[in-house]
């Protein structure tokens, strides 16, 4: 569940979004007939080797009102905060610069790995010029070519090698479930709330890697962890109230977890930022709960709660099988719902089909509504069967998975959903052709 996680930092223009975007684009999506709706320019997942993590790109959060040295400042500070492996990019182009230096005297307050990529060497002639950056006091710089797609494997063994061994790290059976929205929605009070009182809070967990604190509880006796609750509570430096950074930390949340709360404040109804990490959560098959918050700042009449309804589920098409709760964390109104829905969901998402009562299901929905035939051949579908859960994964074996339209993949999985309770989780369905 937990990943390692890798920073890039460096001045404007050295290449760390085109290095990002590289080794984000070298990832082939499993999941087909998703509408994607996340490849996120910040916070990406890549692979090397076996090894699979969670990279940020800094040079995307920028605080459009500050001075250029503080943004450099609050780019480092968040790759110190936020990563195990620290990219430090410079440029073999321009050369050694101030901004370089400024860099790494912020950098050097940390005791984080550290790998140094001096980009834009294409050819052996700027290979030469690598040599000057060992003045930056950080280590041997590996000379990399971001555009021509040279030297990122050494790169990236040299970051994989000092990436943390998570695997000591007990996993417990917690239900993993994190609060994200944009700030001022409401997440920290939800977070008191829900603490307040007769829960039992099992411990704090400090995180050994990184700052980020879970906290875990017992309510209606189910255990459960919530995720980087310090992430939640902290206030104060710059770049913590900017759109991306939150967008990024939302993103990061929802990689730990099996349960993403989804909270939208109901004064302010639905935003931007709001669909793109929702969509996220999607994305990466968690399970959701939509919790509007403040519902007490309403004026309410008996159609309000439907109305408010109506509006969530156009914006969020993709995802009509989360369920919505309407709280208030001032007045605790439906608080105490939510440990049950949480694990409601959370047990949705974890659960396992019999391939013959599946079978019955899909062999019945063809019935209904006889599968197509597309350029005078007919789709056929042979059999399905359950090959994951979390989020549930069907494989459905077909004459040819061209002939499967979207809209008959949607078709069949509103009758899985029908007959199975599936609620609060997406499902995955994968069409494979039949050997
Ligand atoms: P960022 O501001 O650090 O994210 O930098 P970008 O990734 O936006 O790159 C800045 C410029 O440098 C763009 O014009 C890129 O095409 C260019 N660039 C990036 N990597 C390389 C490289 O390996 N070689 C050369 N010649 N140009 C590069
Ligand atoms: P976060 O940034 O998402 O963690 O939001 P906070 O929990 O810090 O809340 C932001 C503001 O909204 C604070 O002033 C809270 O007192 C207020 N607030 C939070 N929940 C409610 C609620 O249910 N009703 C009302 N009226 N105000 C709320």
């Amino acid at each position: 569940m937990k990943m390692p996680t890798v920073a890039f930092v460096g001045r404007p223009n050295v290449g760390k979004s085109t290095i990002f975007n590289r080794i984000a684009g070298e990832r082939i999506s499993i999941v087909e007939d998703t509408p994607g709706v996340t490849r996120d320019r910040i916070y990406a997942h890549g692979e090397w080797l076996t090894t699979e993590f969670a990279m940020i790109d800094t040079g995307g959060i920028q605080m459009d009102d500050q001075p250029f040295s503080a943004q450099i400042r609050s780019q480092a500070e968040i790759a110190i905060e936020e990563a195990d492996v620290i990219v430090f990019i410079v440029d073999a182009k321009s050369g050694l610069t101030d901004d370089d230096e400024q860099v790494a005297r912020i950098l050097y307050q940390s005791d984080k790995p550290i790998v140094l990529a001096v980009n834009k060497a294409d050819n052996p002639e700027t290979r030469e010029d690598i040599y000057d950056f060992y003045a930056l006091g950080v280590g041997d710089p590996i000379p990399i070519s971001g555009v021509h797609g040279l030297g990122i494997g050494d790169l990236l063994d040299k970051v994989v090698e000092n990436f943390p061994d998570l695997s000591g790290e007990v996993e417990n059976d917690d239900i993993r479930f994190s609060l994200i929205g944009r700030p001022n929605v409401g997440k920290s009070s939800i977070v008191n709330a829900l603490l307040g009182e007769d829960r039992v809070i099992v411990s704090d967990i400090a995180g050994t890697t990184r700052d980020a604190i879970d906290t875990r509880f017992v309510a209606n006796d189910i255990s459960f962890t919530m995720v980087d609750t310090a992430g939640i509570r902290k206030r104060g430096k710059v770049y913590e109230n900017t759109e991306r950074y939150s967008v990024m930390r939302a993103m990061s949340a929802i990689d730990q977890s099996d349960v993403a709360l989804f909270v939208i404040n109901a004064e302010e109804g639905i935003r931007e930022q709001d669909k793109r990490v929702a969509g996220y959560a999607h994305d990466a098959g968690k399970a959701i709960v939509i919790v509007v918050n403040k519902w007490d700042t309403l004026k309410k009449n008996n159609h309000t709660q439907a109305d408010f309804e109506k509006i969530i589920r156009d914006e969020f098409q993709y995802m009509t099988y989360a369920p919505i709760i309407f709280v208030s964390a001032k007045t605790k109104q439906r608080i105490d719902q939510l440990p049950d829905l949480i694990k409601r969901v959370y047990d949705n998402h974890e659960r396992r089909i019999q391939s013959s009562a599946l079978n019955d299901v899909i062999m019945d929905a063809i019935a209904i509504h006889p599968t197509p035939t597309v350029n005078t051949k007919r789709l056929r579908i042979y059999y399905a069967t359950q090959v994951a859960v979390g989020p549930p994964t069907f494989v459905i074996f077909v004459n040819d998975p061209e002939l499967m339209h979207f809209s008959y993949s949607r078709f069949l999985e509103n009758q899985i959903r029908d007959h199975f309770d599936f609620s609060g989780t997406p499902i995955r369905i994968i069409k494979r052709s039949r050997k």
